[in-house]
């Protein structure tokens, strides 16, 4: 009896104590599971915070635009913030296979995008490998880039290319320049 108690207190102390924001990860149809324990685990090893699969989502007719028959990033963040246990705890990454838009200002309101972080307050980010030539070091890179902007980091400033949070600017070439670094300046914004 005496061992119970002392195992029950344990659990409310280890519930009370918070670790590192969870990072959640899914995928939409079409996606590899090799691909989603890649991202996996360049998640946990880059940002050292635990990665939970959350079970695999369907596109919405609701988020795709009729114009180029892309999904629109922007509404596919909606959808996936509202499958986060506790909106206000963790983060949300899903990736996809199909093509993603965004409005880029009025003279490019169909902009073609490798991905989408809701830096705004939001928690949720997706990553398409629509444009990244079937590489993996593109996809490592281009989530690690999203999450990063869920962590607070805008885009890299420093003038360093080979920085992870440089603006792709929607081209893989970019993204080829860049390496699974951040620069000292992006560093010492996460307080690393
Ligand atoms: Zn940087
Ligand atoms: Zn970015």
């Amino acid at each position: 009896m005496r061992l119970l108690v002392a195992a029950l207190g344990l659990g409310v102390l280890a519930g009370c104590r918070r670790g590192p924001e969870v990072i959640y990860l899914t995928g939409f149809e079409g996606v590899k599971p090799a691909q989603l324990t890649l991202v996996r685990r360049v998640l946990q090893d880059f940002y050292h915070r635990p990665v939970r699969l959350l079970p695999r989502q369907r596109h919405q007719a609701a988020t795709r635009c009729p114009v180029r028959h892309r999904h629109r990033a922007a509404a596919v963040l909606t959808q996936l913030q509202a499958l986060l246990p506790d909106s206000t705890d963790g983060k949300i990454l899903a990736l996809t296979v199909k093509d993603v838009e965004i409005e880029n200002g009025p003279r490019q309101p169909h902009w073609g995008v490798m991905g989408l972080a809701n830096h705004a307050g939001g928690n949720a980010c997706i990553v398409s490998t629509f444009r990244l030539g079937g590489r993996s070091d593109r996809l490592r890179k281009v989530s690690l880039h999203e999450i990063g902007h869920l962590l607070s980091l805008p885009h890299c400033r420093s003038g360093t290319a080979t920085c992870l949070m440089q603006d792709a600017r929607g081209r893989a070439t970019t993204v080829d320049q860049t390496r699974e670094m951040l620069c000292a300046d992006c560093r010492a914004r996460l307080a690393w």
